[in-house]
């Protein structure tokens, strides 16, 4: 726990939220400035920063309850569709440095845009080598 983490006190019942899913690991609730109604945020009940300092165990536990969330999501606000997005780091746009999951219903013209891709951002070998290199860390970490 960490007393100044928005969502530790939510967890420990110091501020309200609408949990829509809990158990003795993990809590889901309704995101507060949704981007679509339906918008909820799965999380660990431990306080951990982000996704990559959580441990391996409770990130499959989270994954497996994403899932079945994300269907009642969809369920609940009939869509067909839903991003499931992580933000990790200040520069990805985290905001909340306690590890959380997005589960966001999507409908056609919702007026939510994906990230748009660059073109020509590799010169010369960058890509070749960009990719040993993350072959070769994520052989040894
Ligand atoms: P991020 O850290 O950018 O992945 O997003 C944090 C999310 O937490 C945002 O979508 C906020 O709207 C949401 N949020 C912040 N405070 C609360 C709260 N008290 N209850 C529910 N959601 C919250
Ligand atoms: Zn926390």
């Amino acid at each position: 726990m960490n007393n100044e983490c928005i969502f530790c006190k939510i967890i420990k019942g110091e501020l309200p939220s609408y949990k829509v899913y809990e158990d003795n690991k993990i809590l889901a609730f309704l995101d507060i400035n949704p981007i679509n109604k339906g918008h909820v945020l799965v999380l660990p009940k431990e306080h951990y920063e982000d996704t990559l300092k959580t441990p391996d165990e409770l990130l499959s536990s989270m994954a497996v309850i994403v899932k079945k969330i994300s269907k009642a999501v969809m369920s609940a606000t009939g869509a067909r569709a839903c991003n499931i997005g992580i933000n990790n780091g200040a520069e990805s746009g985290q905001i909340i440095f306690h590890t959380h999951w997005h589960i966001i219903p999507r409908f056609a013209d919702d007026g939510y845009e994906l990230w748009q891709g660059k073109d020509s951002v590799y010169k010369d070998r960058e890509a070749e080598k960009i990719k040993e290199k993350i072959i070769t860390f994520s052989k040894n970490n």
